[in-house]
């Protein structure tokens, strides 16, 4: 394709040319390629001036830095998600320039449609009729309800303790869903030997490196949306660490575009019980896998994938990695839910909790503009939000009614 110019593997640094290898063949599945596009020619098209009188409101308005020729013309619309400021938020935690980057309003209610509707549009490209992955959840859903809107068969692979909201919501529009015996892990496994066996697409996020160049266009938003200028940080819940990397990869395009002066700082959230990114960057810089355990099933990720990119991305911005414990995140979906009207599952609740430490331990001070990803919606998982909601019952009458407003 014209417009990428090569693939350069993170690990190794050797360079392919577009299309060629999913991972780097002298580094096996370490070796993560980055996509890099030909940004002379992407420099026409995509500086404020010719943005501004672009009317498509979805993420295919950044084609020319998209590894992606044609929009699939049947697929649910993926992107464009509003930027918020609520003075009533920004009250409550004395933070005047802070913003919500709502992804809950994307067609499978996270921020992985736009990943997987790069995959889609690969696959549809490639003429390939199947495409496969594994996740915790969004990733999966999010492909089986793309892929069924553009006509491609799914195969999904999801652990065991996967929310049964997301389970049903994959069972509803997937080809066929393998809730595997095991964890996220396993059912990476599991899936990763049968595409390869079957010769499905892989969405696995990160491995193939188109995706995460989806996932960017979240951050290429935020920075029409501010008024064509870059927030002072990206405050990002991590998993596997694909998201983080892709806000990281549309800023420093934004910089090769002459764009932005200098990149957003990032700040990195993980949940106490899930967090070999955050460790790795606070200490040796090496990860190492663990046990998983939190609430947030999004990022309940014990040997994440993309923490090279993740890594880099924290390094190269001066970022800040920090973790939060679940009751922190829940006191988050609630602020969110009685401020903002956002409903937000765990996972997409965490990086407001970072925000708001971040916030009380000096690392963000009270000037600084502030963008925080809502990730995903609290209907993937409304049940993890029972230990912090009150449900008044009452008998039908409006005198148990009037008991309870006394
Ligand atoms: C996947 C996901 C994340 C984490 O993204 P990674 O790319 O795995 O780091 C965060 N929040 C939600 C809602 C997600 O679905
Ligand atoms: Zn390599």
């Amino acid at each position: 394709m014209g417009k990428v110019n090569r693939l350069v593997c993170v690990k190794c640094g050797k360079t392919y040319p577009f299309g060629a290898y999913i991972t780097c063949p002298a580094c096996g599945l370490e070796g993560i390629l980055d996509v890099e596009y030909d940004y002379d020619l992407a420099r026409r098209a995509l500086t404020e001036e010719p943005l501004r009188v672009r009317s498509q409101a979805n993420m295919f308005r950044y084609l020319e830095i998209l590894p992606v020729d044609e929009v699939p013309s049947q697929m649910l619309r993926v992107g464009w998600t509003p930027l918020y400021r609520f003075d009533r938020l920004s009250e409550a935690v004395g933070h005047s320039q802070l913003y919500l980057k709502d992804e809950t309003v994307n067609p499978s209610g996270s921020l992985k449609d736009r990943a997987s509707a790069v995959g889609i549009a690969v696959a549809l490209r490639e003429q390939r009729s199947t495409v496969a992955c594994a996740s915790t959840g969004n990733a999966a859903s999010s492909l089986a309800v793309l892929a069924a809107s553009a006509g491609l068969s799914s195969y999904i692979f999801v652990p065991e303790d996967i929310p049964l909201a997301k389970l049903y919501q994959i069972a509803t529009c997937a080809t066929k869903v393998f809730r595997v015996r095991g964890t996220y892990e396993d059912a990476f496994d599991v899936a990763t030997g049968a595409i390869a066996r079957w010769n499905w697409f892989n969405r696995n996020c990160a491995i193939n490196p188109y995706l995460v160049e989806g996932k960017k266009t979240c951050s290429l938003e935020i920075y029409e949306q501010l008024g064509y200028r870059a927030p002072d940080w990206i405050v990002v819940s991590v998993g596997d660490g694909c998201i983080i990397s892709g806000q990281y990869k549309a800023f420093k395009e934004l910089q090769i575009l002459g764009e932005i002066p200098h990149l957003p700082r990032l700040l990195a959230v993980q949940a106490e019980g899930a967090s070999p990114i955050v460790d790795a960057f606070n200490s040796s810089g090496e990860v190492s896998p663990v046990r998983a355990r939190t609430i947030a099933d999004s990022i309940r990720v014990g040997k994440p994938r993309n923490w090279r990119k993740a890594l880099r991305a924290l390094k190269n911005t001066q970022g800040v990695a920090v973790k939060v414990s679940d009751d922190e995140i829940l006191d988050s979906i609630s602020l969110l839910g009685h401020r903002c009207g956002i409903f937000a599952e765990p996972a997409g609740a965490a990086g407001f909790a970072g925000f708001l430490k971040a916030r009380k331990a000096g690392i963000i001070s009270a000037d600084e503009t502030v963008v925080v990803i809502i990730t995903g919606s609290g209907l993937k998982d409304p049940s993890s939000v029972e230990p912090k909601i009150q449900i008044v019952e009452i008998e039908a009458s409006e005198d148990a009614v009037e008991q309870h407003l006394s």
